[in-house]
This record gives structure tokens, sequence and C-alpha cells, in this order.
């Protein structure tokens, strides 16, 4: 064979090679963002679900307060449970919104799909340029 038919098939061959990875690549890295934005999804449900438990408490510790003013006996058992209920949901959604915010900071490596922080400037894993 000559030897620029050889010398073209092999750059030929070479970026379907290229051409190749950077599909799979994007693809891994499209599933990724995908993933991270079905987990932040999913996050802000449960925060939401939180919230309107709280609201319920809420509301519960509110006519507690006014049985109190209307001279009413009150359980204290249902009150601590009610507000330590209120704390607990209120630490629940602080975490969950301190992993969204973490999840934001992040970014996918176009190249091997590592996980990166957003202001990195190249890959802490591959090396890739992602600034
Ligand atoms: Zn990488």
């Amino acid at each position: 064979m000559d030897d620029k038919v050889k010398e073209l098939l092999e750059k030929l061959r070479t970026g379907a090679v290229n051409v190749g990875a950077a599909a799979g690549s994007t693809l891994r890295e499209a599933s990724a963002r995908a993933g991270e934005t079905i987990e932040i999804t999913k996050l802000n449900m449960k925060i939401f679900d939180l919230n309107s438990e709280i609201n319920q408490n809420m509301r519960k510790l509110g006519e507690i307060m006014y049985a109190t003013h209307s001279g009413g006996v009150v359980n204290e058992t249902e009150l601590d449970a009610l507000l330590c209920d209120v704390d607990d949901k209120r630490s629940e959604i602080k975490q969950y919104r301190e992993r969204i915010r973490d999840m934001k900071k992040t970014t996918v490596c176009p190249m091997c799909g590592a996980s990166c922080s957003r202001g990195d400037r190249f890959c802490r894993k591959c090396g890739a340029d992602i600034g």
C-alpha cells in the first residue's frame, strides 16, 4: 500500500477513535449532570414535604398556645414533642440545603467524568482543561 494512503488511513482511524471518545465522554457527562439534577429535585421535594410538616406542627403549637390563653390544660408531653419535631425537621432541611449547595458547586469533567469544583481550571483526576 502507498505510504500516503497508509498515512491517511491512520489519520482517519485516529480521528474516528477521538470522535468516539469525545462522544462517549459527552454522554457520560450529560448523564452525570442529569443524575445530579434528579438528585437536587428529590432533595427539594423532601424540603417541601418537611416544610409542610413543620407548618402543621406550627398550627398545632398555635392551638396549644391559644388553649393556654383560654385557661385550658396544656399537655406538656405533646408540646415538647411538637417543638422537638420542628427542631429536627429544621436541621434536616439545613442538611439538604447544604447538600444542594455542594452539588451546585461541582461540575463534571468532560474527559473522564470525575466530579470537580466549578472554579477548577483542570480536572483533579485526569488533568484535562475544564476552565
Ligand atoms: Zn478528568
